[in-house]
Parts: structure tokens; C-alpha cells; sequence
């Protein structure tokens, strides 16, 4: 698509997606499609219910299961099958009573022919997202102009090969890169996750974060000191030490907020450091047992008195309502650590460049640390009820973003978050822009040698 063509089709899509817009009845009462939800040149769309039966549209994929993706999705949907995986298809089942008979669940890793859309395979590669999340790429021709969008792409009924990697919500991870299904192609497409594509999101990597709050409440918990006074090079001591044991008074809870599924991983962490049960409410335990994992499912309890770590709404996590909730347990607890884990808790260093060379990017963020110190208590924070604020996100920083598209070869990006204005577009396609400028000068394939397997 040329760029005049595809400023026709952000215009269309912006119109589409107009929330002031009501479709009309002359459209079978639907909103039209933006190009960007259905693949170029091929009879594919993805996490576009909202939009109804496509026109020319015969699969329609589902990335996870958040709700912004599968908006309009219920047990009255009977515009196609839908592909996803193995755990996403158990949760729309559980939560949104999709009739099976249309759920087409995909194995993770396996190239997969998908029916009736002209001989195109799709892989499902883990998206380091919320459980059940995956990236698709798919790889085939161009066999129709499928959607609502009016361009026509001149490459349908050809021979050339296509490839895109739609990335639905991710955590980019050289993982990803390094993937058997990745390895030494040429994408043509990336549909981005672009929710953090700005500098201003520096967040650490996720499984330095995961151990840092693992490590902290473990300290908590044996009373070995928790912060470091940076004046006096010293430890400040902690509180004194109270065990995690069952059925005694006086013991610390340990409760982690979060919204629908996603951020398991950390609860995991932090039982585990704790040697604890978990706890939740049965409407949320119901939702895990979903997420075919085993280790969690192992961990969890009905019993709120067995459990040391107890998992709850995002909104529970403020001094206030953790007071609250504390005392409903009768004095079994009197001390109560609170982990808000948001994406949104970093804040950069004021004077921090905001437009920053790609080099200094990857300079300035490579080498950074994230321990139990990083951890820091809100303000409101008492002797007994502690809320820390935790940088974990499910998506990419803005460096994980750039680490990802200076790391194997594409030829085109098309923002899938964030897309509604033009400024917002406009300043996204410029750091594509100087993606691709560097990668034209250092060479396609090059690696940013990652620090770990799981980050950069
Ligand atoms: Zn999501």
C-alpha cells in the first residue's frame, strides 16, 4: 500500500471507529471493518468481532482473551469460525457462553492450513501477554479483497508469498525472535501492539520485576531489611519478622490486585517465595482453572486463613479498602502488604530525553537493574497496611518495542493500538520510520544481544 493509499484507509478507519458514529441500516446494522482488522489480500480477520460478519471474511482469529479484543463476541455469534488457542477458547467459552460448535481451537508452535481461506497457514507463538495469548503469523497469498476498507490490493491472484506477523497484545521477548517459525524470514506486515510506542515508558524488564517482588516479600516475611538508606549506605531495618503459619493470630498478608486474567505469574512468584497457598474469590478461581496451568491450579484454596498471598480486584489495593478487607479476617492478620501492579507506576528521570536517538535508546536502557530496593511504598502506606506500587506490564516498553523491530526483517508496520488520531499515528510512524532507518544503516538481522533468553 502506497502512503497516499494508506492515509485513504487510516481516514476510512478513523471514520469506522468514530465513537459518536451509529451504523446505518443500508449496512446490515454494522460498523464497517478498518483495513488494519482483516488481513491484506487475504479472507482473515483479527479480534474484529465487534464489526459482525465481514464481507468476504471466512476466519476470524482471536489474539487472548481481553475484552478490548473480543468486543461483541457472545453466545450469539454466528458469523464464522474462530481461531485461537487452546486456553483463549476455554475462557470465551467459560465467560461469554460462545457456542462451541464455532470455536476452532489452534496447538501453539504448529504451522496450521486454516480452512476456506485459499491455502494460508497460521503458527501460534506464545505472546509473553495474559494466559492464552498468542501471535499469529501467517503465511500464504493474496487469493481476494476481503473487509470493508476500499482498497484493493493488486497483488491478489499472484504468486508471491505473504507473510504477517499479527502480534495482537504482547510482551516482545527475543523469544519471539528467536522462534522456530521466525527465524531468517522476511514479514511483510507486522500488525504492533503499539500501546507503549513512546519513550516516556521505560518500565523494567518483567521477570526482574516478578523477582523483585518475590524477593521483597520474602525479606518481609524473615525480617531482613528491605530498603537501602542511599545517605548513610546502611540497611534500614524492616518490621520484625512474623511466620506465615496457619490458624495463629498476627500473620502478614501478602494481596496482589488485578484485573480480569493476566499477571498470574507474579502471584506465582510470591507464593512460592512464601511457600504459600493462593487464595482468590470462587468467580476468579473458576477463570484460572481456564488457564490449563497446572502449577497455578496446585496452589490455589478456597480457605482465606490458608493462604499467606491472596489475589484480588486491582481497585482493592489501596490503603483504605485493604484496612477493610484485613479485618474481615477477625485479627488472623495485622499486618497487610499490598502489590498494585500497573504498567503506569514508572516515572522517568526528569530531563530524560524525549526524543532520543536509537542508539541512545538502546545505550541508556540495556544495562538498567530492577531489585527488591526499586520497590517503593506509597505515601499513604502505615506500620501495618504497605502498598507498593509495582512497574509490571503485559505489554512492551518502548525499548522492548525497538529492541523487537531492530531484530529481524520486515518491510512494513501497521500500529494497532492507539490509532483513533492522527497526531497519535503520525508520531508512532515516526519512530517506524527511524526503526527503519537504522536497521538500513547497521544491516537487516541484527540481533540486540538480549540480556536474557526472556528480555533484552
Ligand atoms: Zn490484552
Amino acid at each position: 500500500m502506497s502512503s497516499f493509499k494508506e492515509n485513504q484507509a487510516w481516514k476510512e478507519a478513523s471514520i469506522a471507529e468514530d465513537k459518536t458514529f451509529r451504523p446505518v441500516k443500508a449496512n446490515g446494522g454494522r460498523r464497517k471493518a478498518p483495513f488494519y482488522k482483516v488481513l491484506t489480500g487475504m479472507p482473515i480477520a483479527v479480534d474484529a468481532f465487534r464489526y459482525g460478519a465481514i464481507p468476504g471474511v471466512t476466519a476470524y482469529f482471536l489474539s487472548h482473551a481481553h475484552s478490548d479484543h473480543y468486543t461483541n463476541l457472545s453466545s450469539s455469534w454466528k458469523s464464522g469460525p474462530i481461531y485461537c488457542s487452546e486456553v483463549t477458547a476455554n475462557l470465551i467459552i467459560y465467560m461469554l457462553s460462545v457456542d462451541k460448535k464455532w470455536i476452532r481451537p489452534l496447538p501453539m508452535d504448529t504451522p496450521t492450513i486454516i480452512p476456506d481461506t485459499g491455502g494460508v497457514q497460521v503458527t501460534l507463538i506464545e505472546a509473553n501477554h495474559c494466559p492464552g495469548s498468542c501471535l499469529f503469523l501467517f503465511e500464504g497469498h493474496q487469493t481476494v479483497n476481503a473487509g470493508d476498507s476500499t482498497f484493493r490490493s493488486t497483488f491478489v491472484g499472484s504468486s508471491r508469498m505473504f507473510r504477517y506477523l499479527h502480534c495482537g497484545d504482547f510482551r516482545a521477548s527475543p523469544r519471539h525472535i528467536m522462534h522456530p517459525a521466525m527465524a531468517g524470514k522476511k514479514i511483510d506486515c507486522v500488525y504492533l501492539d503499539t500501546t507503549y510506542l513512546n519513550p516516556r515508558y521505560t518500565f523494567p524488564p518483567q521477570p526482574l520485576v516478578i523477582s523483585a517482588c518475590a524477593e521483597l516479600s520474602r525479606r518481609l516475611f524473615a525480617g531482613e531489611p528491605t530498603t537501602v538508606n542511599k545517605t548513610m549506605k546502611s540497611w534500614l531495618p524492616s518490621l520484625p519478622s512474623l511466620k506465615p503459619t496457619a490458624g495463629t493470630k498476627g500473620r502478614i498478608l501478602v494481596v496482589v490486585g488485578t484485573y480480569s486474567i493476566g499477571k498470574e505469574r507474579i502471584v506465582k512468584a510470591i507464593a512460592n517465595a512464601l511457600d504459600s497457598k493462593i487464595y482468590c474469590d470462587a468467580r476468579k478461581t473458576a477463570l484460572l482453572r481456564c488457564e490449563d496451568d497446572r502449577e497455578l491450579e496446585s496452589m490455589l484454596t478456597s480457605r482465606p486463613l490458608e493462604a499467606t498471598v491472596h489475589l484480588v480486584p486491582l481497585g482493592t489495593i489501596t490503603t483504605d479498602r485493604l484496612k477493610i478487607y484485613m479485618d474481615r479476617f477477625d485479627g488472623t492478620f495485622t499486618r497487610v502488604i499490598g502489590f498494585r501492579p500497573t504498567g503506569w507506576t514508572y516515572t522517568q528521570p526528569a530531563g530524560t530525553d524525549q526524543l532520543p536517538s536509537i542508539a541512545s535508546i538502546l545505550a541508556r536502557t540495556s544495562q538498567k537493574d530492577f531489585t527488591y530496593v526499586d520497590l517503593h511504598q506509597s505515601p499513604k502506606s502505615t506500620s501495618s497496611i504497605q502498598v507498593y506500587g509495582v512497574p509490571y506490564s503485559e505489554h512492551s516498553s518502548f525499548y522492548e518495542l525497538t529492541c523487537f523491530a531492530m531484530s529481524f526483517n520486515w518491510l512494513k508496520v501497521v500500529a494497532t493500538v492507539n490509532v483513533n488520531s492522527e497526531s497519535s499515528r503520525g508520531k508512532m510512524t515516526k519512530w517506524v520510520e527511524r526503526w527503519e532507518g537504522e536497521r538500513r544503516k547497521r544491516g537487516t538481522d541484527i540481533l540486540v544481544t538480549p540480556r536474557r533468553e526472556d528480555y533484552w
